[in-house]
């Protein structure tokens, strides 16, 4: 495969910035598009076939984040490098949830961003996530959303990881230890207890109604998903 044929979308409100980029990334015989707004950002993005997008968070219109969230839940795979500030975690927490594959902190070296995007272009597109179903309950694992009987349900992140993880294993035990070892890591160390305060705040959002019961706790071991049907 030759890269340097690639298409990459440069989405970066400075200017001084931006003719950097294109002009770099020219020289490495990438054709580039660069759109100076969150706006024209998010419409080339959705509309041009790219093999790539370098994507600055803070843009005036709609920010970065916004932009690789709304092209997750559209369907749209392309790989998204994400420009953060120097030093901000959470910052790249952020990108990284929202759907980018990548991030680079100010100030980068452009033979960083080089690399990065190579091994972005090969590895291309992901094919799209499955959605999860039982009964009524759907979680869509590319946009992370979550409904039960078609009302959409706004869970935290914690909640939504536990959640996967017991419609993934639906029909099943899942045991205590293994949840949190799943959903928390193994370095982050959770009290027992909390794990019960996770799963009632998850089935305050999705499971409420005891006559359409979907989460079991399975005394002593854990918890199990099934339908009644
Ligand atoms: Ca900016």
């Amino acid at each position: 495969m030759d890269y340097s044929r690639a298409r990459i979308l440069v989405i970066e409100d400075e200017r001084s910035m931006a003719e950097l980029l294109r002009k770099g990334l020219e020289d490495q015989h990438y054709a580039v598009t660069v759109a100076y707004n969150g706006i024209d950002g998010f419409e080339y993005a959705n509309k041009g076939d790219f093999s790539a997008i370098v994507l600055d968070v803070i843009l005036p219109g709609v920010d970065g984040y916004s932009i690789a969230k709304r092209l997750r839940a559209t369907g749209n795979q392309t790989p998204i490098i994400m420009l953060t500030a120097r030093d901000a975690l959470d910052d790249v927490i952020t990108g990284l949830d929202a759907g980018a594959e990548d991030y680079l902190t100010k100030p980068f070296s452009f033979v960083e961003l080089l690399a990065r995007l190579r091994a972005l272009v090969r590895r291309g597109a992901r094919p799209l996530p499955p959605l999860l179903q039982l009964e009524d309950l759907c979680l869509n694992m590319r946009s992370r959303e979550v409904s039960r009987a078609g009302c959409v349900a706004a869970l935290t992140k914690t909640e939504y990881a536990l959640l996967e993880m017991l419609m993934q294993n639906a029909g099943h035990v899942v045991l205590r230890p293994e949840i949190i070892k799943k959903v928390w890591g193994t370095h982050d160390s959770i009290e027992q207890s909390s794990l019960d305060v996770y799963v009632k705040a998850l089935r305050s959002k999705v499971d409420s109604d005891p006559a359409t019961k979907l989460i079991y706790t399975v005394r002593g071991f854990g918890y199990k998903m099934m339908g009644s049907k």
